[in-house]
């Protein structure tokens, strides 16, 4: 069996992964707030954990895995763009317009998710789905003294729990040094924080014994770890930005609730994205959704192999250069593995990159140096794909952007191409790659480069990409292709 090493920030050491029970390998990941659409660095953690939620597949096997990422769906920011939206005219109750924004945000997230080519976890429970589980736990902690009730919130005593601090390094008191925590009069603490706090008419609520209301943010995560995975399990993880306060805050309210439990046994923190050098935000205009990115061309595999070129627990840049070589890299590997069946044995050496903390950056370049072989060889091709299949690369379904080149040698004639194409544009192109290929012999011999310098522009003006090798023309059909312009060349 692979040894998998994943590097725990509980302990700030790179350890050997051993699951509680390996028939049942648990993993939770902290999901979205579901009132807008994701934007890109929200797609990090989800590229990221998705290659080890397929690692840990690969390992211990499909069945054996249960991969949990929830959808808060309560949040004050919903509330606020229900709101809005009431504000603008939008019939419906505010109940109602709220339902509407959090089930259009999930709908949006799965079909932008789905594009990156993640796979969808066993479960993704709704915080709202939980609400009297999450009462359950609060009572609990109210009963043994580790929270207590203020004007109608229920706050969590910080200073109970000795560990507080421990996964993110800080002291308490660095914590209210670094002055992230709310004061408020009816805290004992200022660390304390929201187990429960009141709902107004206005803002969605549930009756419990505190008067109606809703749950804080870092309680729903605790409960429904404890519903689906019981007190003990394997791995937590999310961006760092979660690390301190949410994650220090499910751990003091899990460890508390149940003295006897692990709660994750390995925290796996993903660091920030950036674009082109710049924290991504809205007034920077760098700020964009991976909707936005789908929209403008860039397919959802090239999106995903700029998110795993580096390591997750380094920071990253996104670049429209980046992007670039990307689709390059993978429209040429589309090409060498077209027509190929997928093997059941992908490399050790791209197994073993993964299994050394997910080190994705390394298992990229050793796929590079695979094509490199197999194009040379021709041998090896299935393991190839086994082996970008594992990191999520080269699926057949997330290969409709890539058009597989149309190549004409000098000396083949139309008759040679396939005459149930005859009339369509792509036998057109083969006509004008063949015809290409021998006017690259002419020209050669002429030192006459002008006729085969204008028709490669014509094509590329058509959005045609021209690759030129020793005795072959091929002709892409990039994103920009006209077919009319095409129509005019013949
Ligand atoms: P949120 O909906 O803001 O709670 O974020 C959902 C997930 O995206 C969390 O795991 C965050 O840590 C992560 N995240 C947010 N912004 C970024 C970013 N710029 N880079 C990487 N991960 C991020
Ligand atoms: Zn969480």
């Amino acid at each position: 069996m692979a040894t998998i090493k994943l590097t725990n920030t509980k302990t700030r050491r790179k350890e050997v992964f051993s699951p509680i029970d390996p028939t049942n390998v648990r993993m939770y990941v902290c999901g979205p707030t579901v009132y807008d659409r994701a934007h890109l660095g929200n797609a990090r953690p989800v590229v990221v954990f998705d290659v080890l939620y397929r690692l840990l597949r690969h390992v211990y096997g499909a069945d054996h895995v249960t991969y949990v990422r929830n959808f808060t769906d309560v949040d004050d920011k919903i509330n606020a763009e229900a709101l809005r939206r009431q504000g603008a005219g939008t019939p419906g109750t505010l109940e109602e317009l709220i339902r509407g924004r959090t089930e259009e945000t999930i709908a949006w997230y799965h079909a932008d998710m789905d594009a990156l080519g993640a796979l969808r976890p066993d479960h993704e429970p709704r915080a709202t789905e939980y609400i009297p589980q999450m009462v359950a736990m609060i009572e609990g902690l109210i009963a043994s003294g580790h929270a207590y009730e203020a004007e109608r919130h229920v706050l969590f005593r910080v200073r109970s729990y000795a560990g507080y601090g421990a996964l993110s390094g800080r002291s308490i008191d660095d914590m209210i040094a670094g002055a992230r925590v709310e004061v408020a009069p009816y805290k004992e603490d200022p660390m304390d924080f929201v187990l429960w706090k009141p709902s107004s008419a206005q803002e969605p609520g549930w009756d419990s014994p505190w008067g109606r209301g809703r749950p804080g943010w870092h309680i729903e995560c605790s409960a429904m770890a404890q519903e689906l995975f019981g007190p003990s399990f394997d791995i937590h993880a999310g961006g760092i930005d979660l690390q301190f306060p949410h994650h220090e805050n499910e751990i003091a309210q899990s460890a508390c609730a149940y003295p006897h439990g692990e709660f994750a046994r390995v925290w796996l923190h993903n660091e920030m994205l950036q674009v082109e050098g710049k924290k991504m935000s809205k007034s920077l205009g760098n700020f964009f959704t991976v909707r936005d990115l789908l929209d403008q061309g860039v397919p959802g595999e090239v999106i995903r192999f700029v998110l795993l070129g580096t390591h997750y627990s380094k920071p990253m840049d996104w670049t429209a250069e980046k992007a670039r070589q990307a689709r390059e890299t993978l429209s040429k590997w589309r090409d060498i593995v077209s027509g190929l069946e997928v093997s059941d044995r992908p490399y050790e050496e791209v197994v073993t990159s993964l299994g050394d903390d997910l080190n994705t950056a390394d298992a990229l370049s050793w796929l590079h140096t695979l094509a490199k072989s197999v194009a040379i060889s021709g041998h090896g091709g299935p393991r190839f794909l086994a082996s970008a299949q594992l990191l999520g690369l080269l699926r057949p379904e997330m290969g409709a952007w890539h058009k597989p080149p149309i190549v004409g040698r000098a000396g083949q004639s139309l008759e040679g191409v396939a005459q149930a194409a005859k009339g369509t544009v792509e036998w057109t192109l083969a006509g004008l790659s063949s015809h290409m290929a021998n006017l690259q012999l002419e020209s050669k011999k002429s030192k006459d480069f002008s006729a085969l310098d204008r028709l490669k522009m014509q094509l590329r003006s058509a959005g045609v990409e021209v690759r030129m090798t020793k005795h072959t023309i091929e002709l892409v059909p990039g994103p920009d292709f006209d077919p009319a312009k095409i129509e005019a060349l013949k």
